[in-house]
């Protein structure tokens, strides 16, 4: 048997000395189909029928007029309207009662009408009036979070609640239901003892990460895998049997407020992170606190250190870890994101990539240059500008200036870059910026032209990472400090 609430199963609970008293309990009320009565017809009755609605109860709204969307739920039949002032008669029957009227005498009365009877009230941001309270929802259903403040700062719960909103996936609730609808048969499959042991690593591991990104085929499979290796093994063997996986991460540039949801999920989730020079310490003060940091990148660029990353993945994951690979940016743009996903595929590990933000896309919006721009380019070019592996590019097609281009790793280059481009024939006046450290503490803009950009990295001495923007583009002012920056001698050019 599964006691109806959630973690009572380790005896009574005691209250430690000095522990603060809970205003509140939080239970979860199960509303189906029972009479609920919200007396007002305002705005914020209709905040509180929806929810109310949500969960299935029958309401009753006591108000004299009612607003647009309440009157058009009441002619559909979803709820019943009682066109009058409240009475208290009206709460007869009702299992909760909810007062949303903005007017204070009317509410107490509410209140007290309730209170006589035995029936739970809930007078909108009136705590001494209440005896029950809504708390600020996280909504994953059937996973449901509330958050409350007792009353005391309803401001700071839902800043919690959006937090917690932030960190908990769109598809938790999906995930629960996937679980819910297999426990019959994992129940016939395994032990009680095994069970437990069993659900764990789906919900810690790759079968719940494949729902979370939506695909259910392949969480069905690493499903039936984790069921036949439970079935195969002996309990103490399982821990060793374990499926690891692995987060190729795009960390972005470097402003942990702009990793995406999702990297903070799994960095949240991760045994292990491998990261590069380029992530930033605030980036990583975001990973789980007990999480193991391992640096990987030291030489980076060199094979024999890919080699490594290479087996440090293999083996990590071969041990049963969640390991999370953070790149800079994002993994697909210079960040050798597909030699890595190649060789996870090829020893059968199950990888799941998250993009990040760029450097080209940081860049432009740190220094406020829209890589596109209806009058200005219509196409963009990333390249590395060690020009080095893979095809050199096509500089004439570089030259023309209604041709956004974007080069990593160029600023060692910069005099080649600058004269590869002229030979191709772009012109003296053709726009050049630097974003060095995008969105990272001491960002700093340069910009100029191709006549004065080498000498402008010079003066600042500029420093990797830095990313260079040529064409048009790189010369567009919206802003002030945009004007300023374009008109301004060399030193007015740097913004930092
Ligand atoms: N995968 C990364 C790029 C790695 S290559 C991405 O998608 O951004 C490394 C180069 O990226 C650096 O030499 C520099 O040109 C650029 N870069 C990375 N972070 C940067 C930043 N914060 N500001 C400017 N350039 C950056």
């Amino acid at each position: 048997m599964r006691s109806a609430s959630e973690g009572a199963s380790r005896g009574p609970a005691r209250l430690s000395a000095g522990a603060a008293a809970m205003d509140y309990l939080p239970v979860f009320l199960r509303l189906d189909a029972r009479p609920v009565v919200v007396v007002g017809g305002g705005p914020v009755a209709l905040r509180k029928v929806t929810w109310l609605r949500k969960a299935g109860a029958l309401v009753t709204v006591v108000a004299p007029s009612l607003h647009a969307e309440l009157a058009q739920q009441a002619a559909r039949g979803e709820l019943r309207h009682i066109a009058d002032e409240f009475s208290p008669a009206h709460i007869a029957g009702a299992i909760a009662v909810v007062a949303a009227t903005g007017d204070r005498a009317t509410n107490a009365g509410v209140s007290s009408a309730a209170r006589e009877r035995g029936v739970p009230v809930n007078v909108v941001d009136d705590a001494e009036l209440s005896t029950f309270i809504f708390p600020a929802i996280v909504d994953r259903s059937p996973i449901v979070v509330a958050v409350s403040s007792a009353g005391h700062a309803p401001v700071l719960a839902r800043r919690v609640r959006e937090q917690i909103e932030a960190l908990l996936p769109e598809r938790l609730g999906a995930l629960a239901r996937f679980m819910g609808a297999r426990r019959r048969s994992v129940q016939r499959a395994l032990g009680a003892f095994a069970r437990r042991g069993f659900w764990e690593r789906i919900a810690g591991g790759p079968v719940a990460t494949h729902v979370l990104r939506g695909d259910l085929g392949q969480a069905e499979r690493a499903l039936g895998r984790e069921l036949l290796t439970a079935q195969l093994t002996a309990p103490a063997d399982r821990a060793g049997g374990a499926l690891g996986e692995v987060y190729l991460i795009g960390a972005g540039p470097g402003d942990p407020d702009l990793l995406t949801l999702r990297a903070l999920q799994l960095l949240q989730r991760a045994d292990v992170i491998l990261y590069d020079r380029l992530v930033s310490e605030a980036v990583l003060e975001r990973a789980r606190r007990d999480a193991e940091l391992i640096f990987v990148g030291k030489e980076s660029g060199s094979q024999d250190q890919q080699q490594r990353i290479h087996e440090l993945l293999l083996r990590l994951a071969g041990e049963g870890k969640r390991v999370a690979r953070l790149k800079g940016g994002d993994p697909f743009v210079f960040g050798r994101g597909g030699e890595e996903i190649e060789v996870l595929a090829a020893h059968g590990i199950p990888c799941t990539v998250v993009p990040g933000i760029t450097a080209a896309l940081a860049a432009a919006a740190a220094a406020e240059l829209p890589l596109t721009h209806r009058r200005l380019a219509s196409s963009v070019t990333l390249i590395a500008g060690h020009l080095s592996d893979g095809a050199l590019p096509d500089w004439r097609f570089l030259a023309n200036p209604q041709h956004t281009v974007v080069v990593y790793m160029g600023v060692a280059q910069l005099p080649d870059i600058v004269a590869r481009l002229k030979a191709a024939g772009a012109a003296a006046g053709h726009p050049a910026a630097i974003i060095e450290r995008a969105t990272l503490p001491g960002q700093r803009i340069l910009r100029g032209t191709l006549s004065n950009i080498v000498a402008l990295a010079q003066a600042h001495r500029v420093e990797p990472p830095s990313i260079l923007i040529l064409g048009d583009v790189a010369a567009f002012a919206a802003t002030e400090a945009g004007v300023a920056a374009r008109r301004g001698a060399p030193a007015a050019g740097v913004s930092a």
